[in-house]
């Protein structure tokens, strides 16, 4: 049975990364019937806090990438537990004890001083730098100094890596590196092989920036004697200038992206792409879609660049699918956050007003910005008011025309008030753009903007009675 699993370190927010490493492990896991584990990497007790484990959890499950295994939400799944590794000490411990038994790890007294001079004398012979230690052969009783190193033999190690393809490591250039402070303290490229033993993963999929360690951890595998497991390293999320992703470029974080109304399926959908192409350029795709066609044949092997706007787009093509439900009660909800009075207008405005601007906004925290109008009197500059080489009087007679119009409409017609005012136009021999255009600016202050009929539909007749005359006011001045 597949078993893979995301591995993050709760020192933070869930990141765009660690998401999307957490969607190949899923995705590869569901696509071989497999399953799909969460395990806490708390080794580091400064830097490791409750709140970004509760966040990475959080997002996770919110993206919809629920664990069979491990740490999840309702608490621990599965008999292999316990699944942080703060939990784990006394499980790692007499592995320590075999590698020292073995020959395989041994205590060094070296200080940062005395490694400082091997670099040195290094250098000086203008030698690459590897530590083999004075202490590897002396087994010496460990004191508070020392730290346990694992004996690096002069051999090379390779693997077939699922993504990249085979890598070949000569450890003659790895020197005799740590795997714990203490008995009690062991590190991180230690306690990963035990956990991935011990909890059964059979293939570990991570971002690049790992490989440097997988040697190291296939080392430690075989001098415990456990099951080589598979490796497949993701290429890194570059930014689109190809430097290393940052806030300069869009959030880092799962949560911001959540807050600024970003649906989960949109973010799935992105992030599978972010490295993943099933060999066409087809855009959108389920969770259950992906799962279907993912192959780790087909992740690219170099970077993944993030590109915003297609963030954007896809996630606009999402809001668009939501049910009218879903759409009123979110936009409700953003009107809401966005400081918007929604008192103001009653349940068939605030639905109109959601549905004007659903199609436009590319995610939820844009909503009402642009439509700011509806709720006051927009200022503007009486220029705006003139379509193309309409003189000033020419722009307060086709106000005029249209505020007799409106007068004569009753609210109940508000529907079909684009085909009554279109077939008056005609009828009087008007051009479309002098009437349209300058009472579309009057009744929102914009150059660009939904059409007058949606805004009258809203606002009504009053107001919109009253924004033609305010028109014709600022003209007169
Ligand atoms: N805890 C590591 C990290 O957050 C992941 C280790 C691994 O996947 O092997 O980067």
């Amino acid at each position: 049975m597949i078993k893979t699993r995301i591995a993050p370190s709760p020192t933070g927010n869930l990141h765009i990364g660690t998401a999307r490493t957490a969607l190949f492990n899923y995705l590869y896991a569901k696509n071989q019937k497999g399953i799909f584990a969460i395990r806490i990497e708390d080794t580091d007790i400064v830097r490791s806090t409750q709140e970004s484990e509760q966040d990475i959890i959080e997002g996770l499950e919110w993206l919809g990438l629920i664990p069979d295994e491990g740490v999840s939400i309702k608490g621990e799944i599965g008999e292999l537990g316990p699944y942080r590794q703060s939990q784990r000490a006394h499980i790692y411990k007499p592995y320590l004890e075999q590698l020292i038994q073995s020959g395989d790890a041994f205590w060094c007294n070296l200080s940062e001083q005395e490694i400082d001079i091997l670099k040195q004398q290094a250098d000086d012979k203008s030698e690459q730098f590897v530590l083999r230690s004075p202490y590897r052969d002396k087994k010496i009783k460990p004191s508070q100094e020392s730290v346990l190193r694992f004996k690096v033999s002069d051999t090379k190690i390779s693997f077939e890596d699922k993504i990249k393809g085979f890598i070949e490591f000569d450890t003659s250039l790895l020197g005799d590196f740590v795997i714990a402070k203490n008995l009690d303290y062991p590190l991180y490229n230690f306690v990963v092989v035990i956990d991935d033993e011990l909890m059964q993963i059979t293939h570990i999929i991570r971002g690049d920036d790992h490989i440097a360690n997988t040697p190291k951890q296939i080392l430690i595998n075989q001098a415990l004697g456990f099951t080589r497991k598979n490796f497949a390293h993701l290429p890194l999320i570059l930014a689109p200038d190809k430097s290393k992703m940052s806030k300069r470029f869009g959030a880092t974080s799962i949560r911001e992206y959540r807050e600024q109304g970003y649906l989960p399926e949109a973010l799935i959908n992105f992030l599978a792409l972010l490295g993943w192409n099933e060999g066409n350029d087809r855009e959108y795709y389920t969770l259950g879609e992906i799962i279907e066609k993912f192959s780790l044949k087909r992740v690219q092997k170099s970077g993944a660049i993030f590109n915003i706007q297609k963030l954007d787009s896809i996630n606009s093509h999402y809001i668009k699918q939501l049910s009218p439900e879903k759409q009123i009660e979110l936009g409700t909800q953003y009107l809401i956050q966005n400081r918007f009075d929604i008192k103001k207008w009653n349940e068939r405005q605030l639905k109109s007003i959601i549905q004007l601007e659903i199609n436009r906004i590319k995610k939820f925290a844009d909503i009402g910005k642009e439509i700011s109008f509806l709720w006051k009197q927009p200022e503007y500059n009486p220029d705006i008011l003139a379509f193309k080489a309409m003189t000033k009087e020419d722009s307060i007679t086709s106000l005029e025309w249209s505020y007799q119009l409106v007068y004569t409409i009753e609210e109940s017609q508000f529907d079909t008030i684009e085909f009554i005012i279109k077939e008056a136009i005609q009828k009087d021999n008007k051009q479309m753009g002098e009437i349209l255009w300058p009472l579309r600016v009057a009744l929102s202050g914009l150059e660009k903007s939904p059409s007058p009929f949606e805004i009258i539909a809203i606002i009504g007749k009053e107001e919109t009675l009253k924004r033609i005359q305010y028109a014709q006011n600022i003209l007169k001045k």
